[in-house]
This record gives C-alpha cells, sequence and structure tokens, in this order.
C-alpha cells in the first residue's frame, strides 16, 4: 500500500508537481478530504504561513498532515515579493499582472537574481511540528516565456538553464526545483524511520 501524504492546499499545480515528484506515494489535497474552506494566510513568513495552513487541517484531522508554502524572492528587491508573492500586484492573485509588475520593478536593476523558496510544515501523529526547506537560485528573464508550469514560471530562469522554468519539461522542473528540493527532504526523514 503507498503511504499517504496529505496537504494543506487547494493549488491543482501544486498537488500535480508533487505527485510527479512522488509517484510511489498516495498525495491527497484539501478536496480530497472534502475539505472546502480558504485557509487564511496571514503569517508574516513563509513558515508562519506553512504553520497556519497545517495547523488548520491538523485541528480537523488530528494525524500527520502537510502543507506548504513558497515564495520568490529576488535580490534587487531586497528579498521581495517573498511572502506577498501570491498577491504581488493585488488580492487577484493574478499570475500575469505579478509577473508584469515583476519585471517593471527590475527594468532598471542589472541583477536579476532570485530564489524560489519553499517551506514544508509537517505535523506528525504526535503533534510535533516540523519543517523542511527547498531553494532553488535562479534568475528573472527579461520577458515573460512559455507554458508549461504556473504562477512566475514563464519568468523564472533556474542556475544552470538559459530557459525559463515555463519553457522547460516538467521533468526538468520536478527534478531541480524549490518544491521537488522540501519534498525530497521530507520524504528523507520519513524514510529514516521517523513518523
Ligand atoms: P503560495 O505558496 O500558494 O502562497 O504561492 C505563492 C505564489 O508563488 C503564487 O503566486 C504562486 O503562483 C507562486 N508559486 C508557487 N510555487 C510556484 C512555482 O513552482 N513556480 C512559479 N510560481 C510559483
Amino acid at each position: 500500500m503507498k503511504n499517504r501524504l496529505i496537504f494543506a492546499t487547494a493549488n491543482k499545480h501544486k498537488l500535480s508537481e508533487i505527485r510527479a515528484i512522488l509517484p510511489n506515494h498516495d498525495v491527497l489535497g484539501l478536496a480530497d478530504v472534502d475539505i472546502h474552506d480558504d485557509i487564511p494566510e496571514t503569517g508574516k513568513t513563509l513558515e508562519e504561513n506553512a504553520a497556519i495552513k497545517v495547523q488548520f487541517l491538523y485541528n480537523i484531522l488530528q494525524s500527520g498532515v502537510l502543507s506548504e508554502d513558497t515564495g520568490l524572492e529576488v535580490v534587487a528587491l531586497n528579498g521581495a515579493p517573498g511572502v506577498h508573492t501570491a498577491r504581488y500586484a493585488g488580492e487577484d492573485r493574478d499570475p500575469l499582472k505579478n509577473m508584469q509588475k515583476l519585471l517593471s520593478e527590475l527594468a532598471n536593476h542589472t541583477d536579476r537574481s532570485a530564489r524560489f523558496r519553499t517551506v514544508i510544515a509537517y505535523i506528525n501523529d504526535l503533534g510535533e511540528s516540523l519543517y523542511f526547506e527547498g531553494i532553488v537560485n535562479g534568475r528573472i528573464a527579461e520577458a515573460i516565456s512559455g507554458t508549461e508550469g504556473f504562477g512566475y514560471d514563464p519568468v523564472f530562469i533556474p542556475e544552470g538553464y538559459d530557459r525559463t522554468f515555463a519553457e522547460l519539461p516538467n521533468e526538468i522542473k520536478n527534478a531541480i526545483s524549490h518544491r521537488a528540493r522540501a519534498v525530497n527532504a521530507l520524504v528523507e526523514y520519513l524514510s529514516q524511520g521517523n513518523i
């Protein structure tokens, strides 16, 4: 039987990436456990937001549950948009407007280096909280390009490549991404016999 991992997310893109990264696990999202609430993300850091989401799920299910929060941290913008990545250009969380704002903020900067950072929060069956981080370094492209992936993928060029995540095959993103690194750190921890 496959090990079950329940994530406090309604984001289909995140779930499909995590499923591709972990083909031997049964990865469930909020809808799969019949939870349809929009969990407020009011934390000041990725860690706080991940904690809020996982605690919400734990309060309902009372067993090993997970969440993840991701931010894009741009060096020339002092780490922005960071925890505000989803709503960078407004409450409607529009990916195109977010990318356009980012490109215009960077117009007068030569340093385009950036990183994606994912924090996974896990509450185990004993109610203990654990955190796992994954980072991919890269840079912001000059223009929006590509159709794969989601969010800011069309403007993020991972280190070692000359194309955006949205121009690269999913297999490459899922092998090197912030999310893959955080998920693999979690699985490594669980595979050591930890609960
Ligand atoms: P959240 O973790 O769902 O709050 O997402 C924060 C923001 O980062 C949203 O705008 C997402 O679209 C974006 N985002 C999260 N993960 C990725 C990714 O893997 N690639 C590109 N954008 C992402």
